[in-house]
């Protein structure tokens, strides 16, 4: 216990919760008894050449391997989309027609496509895939219900997402979603010009999977997510990296 405190302390991790899995120190750890990870992301995990992981992968990796769920908090830059990407992509393990098993959510495009990137990285060999709704009008025509049975994971911004909900019929089904990620988790919950936060409410509501893993990740620890994480989320782990600044 001694241990994991300090190398929190060291790493400027703050957690909250029951039973906060220990971080991890190195990369190998993964490779443990414990964790399992399988064996071709292990690989692609280390082929990026990182010599260790950053604080926040330290912790939200057992934290998300353990299948608890999350609201992470820590620095932009810092490497949060590994520590999402990793223990989705483990859980899933490999290539099912059940249908889209995985959501990630972004405020914007660009972020959206940049997660989708580092998907495809990260996916190498597994079979897993990954699907981005580049343009509204084409997943209509394009993908549509065969979108449900050929992708695994989608990464999006949410208004094409419940845009896709709404048509009838439903041209997403969500019912096997087994992790949702909100990443910039704080834009996502703002109530502002975007409605991004009714938006979300009725993705989270198509989501009826009751044993999904969900994980919000931000830069900034704010209420709103805070709250709305701890009213929804059983068992729930807050982590946050960094000087405390309240
Ligand atoms: P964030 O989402 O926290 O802003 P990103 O996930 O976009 O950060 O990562 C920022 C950069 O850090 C990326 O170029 C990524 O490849 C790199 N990175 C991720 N993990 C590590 C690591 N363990 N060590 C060094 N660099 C890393
Ligand atoms: P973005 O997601 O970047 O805002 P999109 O072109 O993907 O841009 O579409 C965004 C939104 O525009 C959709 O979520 C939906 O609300 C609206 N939209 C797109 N296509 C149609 C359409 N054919 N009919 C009505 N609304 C549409
Ligand atoms: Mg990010």
């Amino acid at each position: 216990v001694e241990e994991i405190n300090a190398l929190r302390k060291q790493n400027l991790i703050t957690v909250l919760g029951k039973d906060v899995p220990a971080p991890i120190k190195l990369f190998d750890d993964l490779r443990t008894s414990e964790y399992k990870l399988l064996p071709r992301l292990l690989e692609n995990l280390t082929s990026y050449g990182f010599a260790q992981p950053t604080p926040i992968q330290m912790q939200a990796l057992p934290v998300l391997l353990k299948d608890r769920a999350l609201m992470a908090c820590a620095p932009t830059g810092s490497g949060k989309t590994l520590a999402f990407l990793t223990p989705i992509i483990n859980g899933l393990r490999c290539h099912k027609t059940t249908g889209l098993r995985a959501l990630v959510l972004a405020p914007t495009r660009e972020l959206a496509q940049q997660i989708y990137r580092e998907c495809g990285e990260l996916t190498k060999g597994t079979g897993l895939r990954t699907h981005f709704i580049s343009k509204v009008s084409e997943a209509k025509q394009q993908y549509g219900p065969e979108c449900k049975q050929k992708y695994d994971i989608l990464i999006s911004t949410p208004n094409r997402v419940r845009f896709l909900l709404q048509q009838q019929p439903p041209l997403l089904d969500f019912k096997s979603i087994e992790w949702l990620v909100l990443d910039e988790a704080d834009r996502l919950m703002e109530e502002g010009q975007n409605n991004f936060k009714e938006q979300l409410d009725d993705i989270y509501a198509a989501c009826t999977n009751p044993q999904k893993r969900v994980a919000f990740f931000s830069a900034t620890y704010t209420v709103p997510v805070a709250k709305w994480a701890l009213r929804h989320l059983k068992n729930l782990v807050r982590v946050t990296i960094g000087v405390q600044n309240s």
